[in-house]
C-alpha cells in the first residue's frame, strides 16, 4: 500500500474556490448558531447595527472584531465560561485554562464534537511533521489546564502512535526512560528544549543527540521559526525541528510545517477561517507574498465558544500563498510576533524574534538567551535600549562581544542597544514552557 501522504487530503490540499463555498456554508451556520444562543454576540450585533443572518464569507468583513479583554470580562459577567458560550454546562466535557502571560486565565470550553474537531486539526498537524502509527512520541508539554497535553494525546490516539506522556516533570527521569524505550519524535516549545539541554549537559553530563529523536514539532512561542534558534537545536539534537503554532481561543494548532519547511501551513480548513488584516489599520488585506499582516480568526464549526472575527494579536509574515510542493494548498506564514510584544524605538518597530535571530549568532560566545528590559507602557523607549544577554561557554574578550552585538544590533535592526553582559547560566531556562524575553518596568 502506497504511504499515506496526509490526514486528510481533501481537506488540506483542497482548491480555493472548494475552500471559500465549504467557508461561506459553514459560517452562515456559525452565525445563526451565536445569534440564537450566545447573549454576547447578540448585543454585539444589535450595538453595531448588524443582522447577521445576512453575513456570508464575502461580507464576513463587515462584521466587528473580538478582543481578548471582552472575553475576559464576559467571563467575569457570566461565569465560568462567559456570555459567548453557546451551550449548557452539561454539554461541556472539558474545560481547559489559558496561560494568563497577559493577564488572567481566559477558560475554553469544548462540547464532544469541538473536540473532536481539535482531534482532527491536531491529526493533520502530527501527520504532516512525520508521526504514524507506532511512532515514539515525547510528549514534552504541561499536561493539565494548558490546552496542548491533553489535546495533542487525544490526536495521537486517533493516530495509533505510542504516547510518552512525560509532561514537563522530572528530566532526568524522564531521560532514563528514553534510553529504555527509544525514542522518534518529540513535541514541545523552544523554551522547554533549551532547558532540557542544559540539564542533560550541565547536570548530568548527557548529549542530548544521543536520545536518537529524528524529529522535534515546537510550538507555544516564535523560537522555532527563528534560524538561529531552530539550527541550534537541531544541531544540538541532531533532529529535524518543526515549528507550529495555534491558540488556546481556536485550537492549540493551526499552523504547521511540512516537510518542505517553507513557512507554516493553514491546516484548520473547514473549521476556523484566517483572515489577515493591517496591523495599523485593521483593513482586510489580500495575501501577498512577504507581507506582515496581523490574524484575525473566525470559527465556523464550533459550538461551546465560538469566537468571530477574533483578534488574536499575532503578526506573521506570507511566505507563500500557491501550492506547496508537498501539495497542500494551505496558505504558508512564518510567525514573527505578538503585537503586544513589538516595541517602537525610534519610529523603527522592533520584534523579541530579530533581536533573539541576531544574539543567537554569536553562539557558542552567548548561549542565546537574553532579556530586553523597557519602561512601562505608554512610557517612550528612548535609545540606548537595556539587553542583558548572557555570556556563552566560549565568551572571548567580553569588552568586544558587547561591543560586537551593539554593532550588529545597529546595522540589522536599526537600534542603538546597551548590551549588559551577564555570567554564563544566570537567564538559565528555568522548566517552563515559555519565556519572558521582554522585562517592563512598573
Ligand atoms: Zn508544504
Amino acid at each position: 500500500m502506497p504511504e499515506r501522504r496526509y490526514w486528510n487530503e481533501e481537506m488540506e490540499t483542497i482548491d480555493p474556490d472548494r475552500l471559500w463555498k465549504l467557508e461561506d456554508e459553514r459560517l452562515r451556520w456559525q452565525l445563526r448558531w451565536v445569534w440564537e444562543r450566545s447573549s454576547f454576540y447578540r448585543r454585539k450585533f444589535e450595538e453595531a447595527g448588524i443582522d447577521p443572518l445576512r453575513i456570508g464569507r464575502d461580507t464576513l468583513q463587515s462584521l466587528p472584531f473580538t478582543v481578548k479583554e471582552e472575553i475576559r470580562r464576559t467571563q467575569e459577567e457570566y461565569p465560568p465560561l462567559g456570555g459567548h458560550a453557546c451551550v449548557a454546562l452539561h454539554e461541556v466535557v472539558r474545560i481547559h485554562a489559558s496561560s494568563g502571560t497577559t493577564g488572567k486565565p481566559t477558560l475554553v470550553g469544548l462540547t464532544e464534537a469541538d473536540s473532536r474537531t481539535w482531534n482532527e486539526i491536531l491529526a493533520r498537524f502530527f501527520w504532516a511533521t512525520g508521526v504514524r502509527p507506532g511512532t515514539r512520541v515525547w510528549l514534552a508539554v504541561t499536561l493539565g489546564w494548558y490546552i496542548a497535553g491533553l489535546s495533542f494525546y487525544e490526536a495521537l490516539r486517533e493516530i495509533r502512535a505510542t504516547v510518552y506522556p512525560s509532561g514537563t516533570m522530572e528530566a532526568s527521569r524522564t531521560f532514563n526512560i528514553l534510553r529504555r524505550a527509544g525514542v522518534d519524535y518529540m513535541v514541545s516549545s523552544p523554551t522547554f528544549v533549551n532547558y532540557l539541554t542544559n540539564v542533560a549537559r550541565e547536570r548530568l553530563g548527557i548529549d542530548p543527540a544521543s536520545f536518537g529523536l529524528k524529529v522535534m514539532a515546537l510550538g507555544g512561542e516564535p523560537g522555532a521559526g527563528v534560524p538561529q534558534v531552530r539550527q541550534q537545536i537541531e544541531e544540538t539534537w541532531r533532529c529535524k525541528v518543526y515549528d507550529a503554532m495555534g491558540t488556546a481561543d481556536f485550537a492549540p494548532i493551526l499552523w504547521t510545517e511540512c516537510e518542505a519547511q517553507a513557512g507554516m501551513h493553514f491546516i484548520g480548513q473547514g473549521f476556523v477561517i484566517a483572515e489577515f488584516i493591517d496591523p495599523e489599520t485593521a483593513q482586510p488585506i489580500e495575501p501577498r507574498e512577504g507581507m506582515l499582516a496581523e490574524l484575525v480568526y473566525t470559527a465556523i464549526h464550533r459550538e461551546c465558544v465560538p469566537l468571530i472575527r477574533f483578534r488574536i494579536g499575532d503578526l506573521v509574515r506570507i511566505e507563500g500563498i500557491g501550492k506547496c510542493e508537498c501539495g497542500r494548498t494551505g496558505i504558508r506564514i512564518r510567525c514573527v510576533g505578538r503585537v503586544d510584544d513589538m516595541f517602537i524605538v525610534r519610529g523603527v518597530n522592533v520584534f523579541p524574534s530579530a533581536v533573539a535571530d541576531v544574539i543567537a549568532s554569536f553562539r557558542p560566545r552567548v548561549t542565546g538567551e537574553f532579556q530586553i528590559r523597557l519602561p512601562a507602557r505608554g512610557f517612550p523607549i528612548e535609545p540606548p535600549v537595556p539587553v542583558i544577554v548572557e555570556l556563552g561557554p566560549d565568551p572571548g574578550d567580553p569588552v568586544k562581544l558587547k561591543k560586537d552585538l551593539e554593532e550588529a544590533i545597529r546595522a540589522q535592526l536599526i537600534f542603538r542597544a546597551n548590551v549588559q553582559l551577564v555570567p554564563y547560566g544566570e537567564l538559565a531556562p528555568t522548566g517552563a514552557m515559555k519565556r519572558q524575553v521582554i522585562v517592563r518596568g512598573e
